[in-house]
């Protein structure tokens, strides 16, 4: 793959940037404070040991969870978590948009069971942005299309393989057209031989210049795809750096070293 293609803007403003994110669920602080920004275009890869906090973190960004303190800056806008402390109409509208903006694509791809794969990619566009049901049929057409599943649009998720599945979440995400891509370990309920159609999905997503933050296990696709890679160790960022820096660097620290070994023994799947 050619790196000097992507199209990865120098604009100065973030696509995204976090600050001081902080959340704690009764006593348990999970996340202590993490701060990073993504450049539009920018793919970030997080890793980290089961229990970090990576999902949590992709919940606090788009408030699926509320963050206890901090903030998060969607371009120029900015969500402070003490601003959704007590939930009104605005804080609410106001999180509607957050999420449109931000797509989310989970372990366990989540479709209507009882919807078709473009029913189910129908769906953002008619109820989140309004659009006829014509227009979204096209457009969900497309999107299947962009997935490599043209020939699979009037099937039932149940008849879908688990690769399948996954890629018409991908449309489904990609139809209310996000600005940020979130990816919760996208690959990981998948049987082996399905990893890769689901990769090679993300992998097109990231060098039309989309923004991703993707929680994985693929240590490979962080390493070849990624422009930055996260480290979470007990809920903080404990490196964050080019794939080379953080993967392959002197500076490994001794818990990035045994995470890192972990997948050399075959522990994780790597
Ligand atoms: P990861 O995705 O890195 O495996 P998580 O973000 O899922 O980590 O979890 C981090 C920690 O937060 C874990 O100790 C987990 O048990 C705890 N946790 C996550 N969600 C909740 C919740 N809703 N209530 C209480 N504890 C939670
Ligand atoms: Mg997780």
């Amino acid at each position: 793959m050619d790196f000097s293609m992507k199209a990865v803007s120098h604009s100065s403003q973030p696509a995204l940037a976090v600050t001081e994110i902080r959340k704690s669920f009764g006593t348990l602080e999970v996340l202590k404070g993490v701060s990073f920004a993504a450049a539009p275009g920018e793919v970030i890869s997080i890793i980290g040991a089961s229990g970090s906090g990576k999902s949590t973190l992709l919940r606090c960004l788009n408030f699926l969870e509320k963050p206890t303190s901090g903030k998060v800056s969607l371009g120029n806008d900015v969500f402070e978590a003490a601003d959704f402390a007590s939930p009104n109409t605005r804080s609410r509208t106001r999180l509607m948009g957050l999420r449109r903006r931000m797509g989310m694509v989970f372990q366990s791809f989540n479709l209507w069971p009882h919807r078709s794969a473009l029913e189910n990619v129908m769906e953002g566009p008619i109820h989140v942005l309004g659009r006829s049901k014509k227009e979204a049929e096209a457009r969900a057409l497309e999107l299947l299309a962009r997935v490599g599943l043209s020939h699979r649009a009037h099937v039932y998720p149940a008849a879908l393989s688990g690769g399948q599945q996954q890629r018409v979440a991908i449309a489904r995400m990609l139809a209310t057209e996000p600005e940020v891509l979130l990816f919760d370990e996208p690959t990981s309920a998948l049987d082996p031989e399905l990893v890769g159609e689901v990769l090679a999905v993300m992998k097109s997503l990231a060098q039309e210049g989309r923004t991703m933050l993707v929680v994985t296990h693929e240590i490979a696709f962080a390493r070849d795809v990624a422009d930055k890679v996260i480290f979470m160790n007990q809920g903080q960022i404990e490196k964050i750096g080019s794939p080379e820096e953080v993967l392959s660097g002197d500076a490994r620290s001794d818990s990035l070293r045994s995470f890192l070994a972990r997948f050399e023994r075959n522990e994780i799947r790597a």
